[in-house]
């Protein structure tokens, strides 16, 4: 696929680009924003390695052997970063039949018990009549979550922040919809029986925020701003991206968006969905590495974490709403 249309931006993460940018500067020129972090603490070249891996395992829905393997090299991964991983496993009814699934979750204690959340899916879509390996859908979230959690590990925390695999986030049949079983909805299995047992267990006020990513790794990124997300949350997120430069990444069109985090919004916890749904080969057998560009996970890092210490004085200074 042909470079987008649009401006690169300034990702170097050492010298080039804000040489750059200081010289037009100190040049007279109009004021230009605040330069992306010349040495950000998460890299993305880790990340890529991680989504080579993933995929490399091929097609991995729910249930699967390759989401098996999955499964053993995150928590692999996340051990070499000295981090222990949770299972949440549980079994899903679907169309398909029984489905045993499970939920990976890493917690980073804070000062309080409270939670902030990372998310995204680690499965892959169903597909029976050809190879669908999900580089962006379903493998960006999980190696991105990887290099993210390295990077959150090291750093002060007030909040104890959570960095969660979903499984079972696609659908069996071909859609999005019921399948024809009214009120058994056929996707986000993960997210949905996560927060039915935070219910259970009494923890849901301790979910004070989710951030979700899927699809991050387009070569023609853009993220458009969610209707069904929290909007003071949508506005930290995209208002932090502008600050770093990546306004054109961030853009102001909307689209309704349903995912993981539905499930967290109707129970009352603010959540927002960074996704890029304008992607050619989205549920198709073209969803391959090729088609993706570590670029989208370095922005998405910096964002994120840029973002953090606002949301967690935001957080402080709101009670939690339920
Ligand atoms: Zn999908």
């Amino acid at each position: 696929m042909p470079e987008p249309a649009r401006s690169r931006r300034c990702l170097s993460r050492i010298g080039t680009c804000g040489v750059l940018l200081a010289g037009l500067w100190l040049a007279g020129g109009a004021p230009l924003p605040a330069a992306p972090p010349q040495s950000s603490p998460f890299d993305a070249g880790r990340a890529w390695a991680h989504l080579e891996e993933i995929v490399g395992f091929g097609p991995r829905p729910a249930g699967s052997l390759a989401l098996r393997q999955t499964r053993a090299y995150l928590t692999r991964q996340l051990a070499r970063a000295g981090l222990t991983v949770q299972e949440q496993p549980f079994t899903a009814v679907t169309p398909i039949g029984r489905v045993e699934m499970v939920n990976l979750a890493v917690r980073l204690p804070g000062r309080r018990q409270e939670r902030i959340l990372f998310a995204g899916h680690y499965d892959t879509k169903l597909m029976r009549d050809a190879p669908f390996v999900g580089a962006n859908d379903g493998g960006s979230s999980a190696a991105f979550l990887i290099e993210l959690a390295r990077v959150l590990a090291a750093r002060d925390r007030e909040f104890t922040w959570e960095i969660v695999f979903f499984d079972g986030e696609e659908a069996f049949c071909a859609g999005w919809s019921d399948c024809g079983r009214p009120g058994a909805p056929d996707n986000t299995y993960g997210s949905r029986h996560y927060v039915a047992e935070a219910r259970r267990a009494g923890a849901l006020p301790l979910l004070r925020a989710l951030v979700l990513v899927d699809m991050i790794a387009d070569r023609q990124l853009q993220f458009r701003r969610d209707t069904n997300s929290t909007p003071w949350l949508v506005d930290l997120v995209w208002d932090t991206a502008r600050r770093l430069g990546y306004g054109d990444v961030f853009v102001d069109d909307v689209l309704p968006v349903e995912d993981d985090h539905v499930p967290f919004l109707e129970a009352g916890v603010p959540a927002v969905d960074i996704i890029d749904l304008d992607y050619a080969p989205w549920h198709t057998p073209g969803d391959t590495l090729d088609r993706v560009d570590r670029r989208g996970l370095q922005i998405t890092g910096d964002v994120l974490l840029a973002m953090l210490p606002a949301l967690e004085a935001r957080l402080m200074t709101d009670a939690p709403s339920r």
